[in-house]
């Protein structure tokens, strides 16, 4: 057998981006009125930093607002030919402003990014040096989440390590939305139909080339944080639920070797009975036994509530998101 040595140069990317690049920010917000003006101003500076080479779009998913987000928006669209605004028609929560923003970014990479400087706008430069590098996908880790609560820590944690337990792909844990996505990786990912979704699931799922820049999570800018334990458990439950299989698996295993152990003590009491007579007293052995089953069986319909639940989602089909209106699109 003979080995073929390919003549790699040591930089092995082989990629071909154009000179001058587009860079859309997606910019997710939901009543951020005053968290708009020092995000945009934080994002001047680094845009002057890497122009002309990049040019640097802000696209505003306006995630029905109902402070004064959409005018504030406005106002600096009429200064700054480089921002774009589509409006959803109601609040649909985080993940579907992330497809809407996603669907009608137009530039050569894109990276969602929240409005209130928790994602720290400082390394985009070095994620898009990795970009033009060869990368495809540029995750940013934060390493450092003690802004954070220990409550949302601790959750975060968890949910990671259950994800990855029962996924088949697993997540790098601690990075968020904020990557940066070639094209192709977005183009791959607007034809993903699947509504019930937590993004950053797919944004693994999809592959690519990927590599990572670290940044410390700063406190929020302005305002107060739009998501409540709820919503965080639902997102959880989402991207758990759209990404595995074994929660539903399991119980044929469970079911299996508790059908056994029950065969078993059926064989014992049948013969104990047939030795040595009827044994009258049971209560503690039935109580324990019914409350035990009743619990797994309520346990199983629930996790099978929760995936069908989703699979009537999806067979509506209805849209993720609905678009009131967009400004200020380049077309
Ligand atoms: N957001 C949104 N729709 C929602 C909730 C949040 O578009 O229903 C936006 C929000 O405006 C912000 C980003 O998502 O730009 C992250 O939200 P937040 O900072 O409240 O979340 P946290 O950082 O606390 O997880
Ligand atoms: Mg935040």
């Amino acid at each position: 057998m003979s080995i073929v040595k390919l003549d790699l140069p040591a930089n092995s990317a082989v990629v071909d981006r154009p000179k001058k690049v587009v860079l859309t920010l997606i910019v997710p917000v939901y009543n951020e009125q005053a968290a708009i003006g020092p995000f945009l101003d934080e994002m001047a500076r680094i845009s002057a930093q890497m122009a002309p080479a990049v040019q640097t779009d802000i696209l505003f998913v306006n995630d029905g607002s109902r402070d004064g987000t959409e005018f504030t928006i406005r106002s600096y669209m009429q200064a700054n030919p480089r921002i774009q605004l589509v409006n959803l028609s109601r609040n649909f929560g985080k993940e579907a402003a992330l497809c809407a923003g996603l669907d009608h970014a137009d530039g050569d990479a894109v990276i969602p990014i929240d409005v209130d400087l928790q994602d720290e706008p400082s390394i985009i430069p070095e994620m898009v040096a990795k970009w033009r590098n060869g990368a495809e996908v540029v995750n940013a880790r934060r390493t450092d989440r003690s802004s954070d609560s220990w409550a949302k820590r601790t959750t975060a944690t968890a949910f990671y390590r259950v994800f990855n337990y029962l996924s088949d792909y697993p997540m790098p844990s601690d990075v968020g939305d904020f990557r940066l996505l070639d094209r192709q990786v977005v183009d791959v990912l607007r034809t993903l139909g699947e509504r019930t979704r937590l993004n950053k699931t797919l944004f693994n799922w999809v592959g690519f080339k990927a590599e990572e820049v670290t940044f410390e999570r700063k406190v929020r800018s302005e305002g107060q944080s739009k998501m409540n334990f709820w919503r965080l458990w639902n997102m959880a439950l989402d991207g758990i639920i759209g990404s595995t299989t074994k929660p539903l698996r399991m119980w044929t295993y469970i079911g299996t070797i508790l059908g056994l152990m029950s065969l078993l003590y059926a064989t014992y009491v049948f013969f104990s009975t047939l030795m040595f007579g009827v044994d009258v007293p049971g209560y503690a052995s039935l109580i324990l036994l019914t409350l035990t089953f009743g619990g797994l069986n309520l346990f199983a319909i629930g996790i099978l509530g929760e995936y069908i639940g989703r699979i009537l989602t999806e067979v509506r089909e209805r849209p993720m998101y609905v678009i009131h209106s967009i400004h200020g699109t380049s077309e």
